[in-house]
């Protein structure tokens, strides 16, 4: 199965003519795509079980997105029944002031995933090159050398026996108001809300900027970005548990051999 999603190293990119829309890349409807979906999810409980109890490589699979943009969503439904003993999902906020006392990679390297485990980032330390350039959080010397830092901090970790897939959930500007405005409308989602958020969205075509730079200067040959059209949730969530169910299928994790010889075993 090839990757649908995933740029090439050294590909432009323009956002503005990739689809946010899964649908018109997809045969079937919405509810074969959630049927596929389904077994996927199947097999990736199983795949996982298999990872985690072959307990020698990691997988780390990284969401970064507009507000709204389904990053919460997504991780929900994908690893619904995964055995959460090997799995552990990070959001990253605005960092601590100890996490500022350090180099922006120190809060991320203490986490990655160990042996067997798949960590999940629901944003990541792509934050220190979007939200941090966008807003001038720190001057244009300061991130720009990031991309090659991050490339080579990937490097390091896909060295070291770990698989990175990197996610990022394409939405339109109108599917993200939308989903504001649905915040806004169900009180059960205003914890979901911020004023910030609204003000964020001014900086939209800022945003789309700083992702586009992003994404193509870290797709490299050991770590390619994934842009997934994200407007609509069922083929995000089919997208993305493909390319994590292929990738798992390629790593091909094996149980281990017993420890000891079993073959004389009785159980009295
Ligand atoms: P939701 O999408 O559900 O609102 P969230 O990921 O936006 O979840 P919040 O607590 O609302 O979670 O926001 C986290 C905020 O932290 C985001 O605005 C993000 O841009 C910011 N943030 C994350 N990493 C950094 C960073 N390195 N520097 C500055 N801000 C950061
Ligand atoms: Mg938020």
């Amino acid at each position: 199965m090839s990757y649908l999603h995933q740029l090439e190293p050294g590909q432009a990119v323009d956002l503005a003519q990739m689809p946010t829309q899964g649908k018109r890349l997809y045969d079937g409807d919405k509810e074969t795509a959630v049927a596929e979906f389904e077994a996927l999810r199947e097999e990736l409980i199983e795949l996982q079980n298999r990872f985690y109890a072959e307990g020698k490589r990691k997988l780390l699979i990284v969401f970064q997105a507009m507000d709204a943009g389904g990053k919460d969503g997504a991780i929900r439904s994908i690893l619904r029944g995964v055995n959460p003993q090997g799995v552990r999902v990070y959001p990253f906020k605005v960092p601590s002031k100890e996490d500022l006392d350090h180099d922006f990679l120190w809060r991320i390297h203490k986490v990655v995933p160990g042996k067997g485990m798949i960590g999940v980032f629901n944003r990541s330390h792509y934050e220190d090159v979007l939200v941090v350039r966008v807003h001038n959080i720190v001057p244009e010397a300061v991130w720009r050398p990031r991309y090659e830092q991050i490339n080579q901090f990937e490097k390091l970790l896909t060295d070291t026996g770990t698989t990175i897939l990197k996610f990022y959930l394409h939405i339109s500007a109108d599917e993200q108001k939308k989903r504001f405005q649905a915040r806004l409308d169900d009180p059960s989602k205003h914890w979901k809300f911020a004023v910030e958020d609204i003000e964020k969205r001014k900086f939209w075509d800022d945003y789309m900027a700083a992702y586009e730079e992003m994404l193509a200067r870290c797709t490299t040959p050991w770590s390619p970005w994934r842009v997934i059209p994200a407007d609509q949730k069922w083929y995000r969530d089919l997208a993305i548990t493909r390319d994590i169910v292929t990738t798992l299928n390629q790593l091909n994790p094996q149980y281990p051999p017993p420890a000891d010889d079993l073959s004389q075993v009785v159980i009295n």
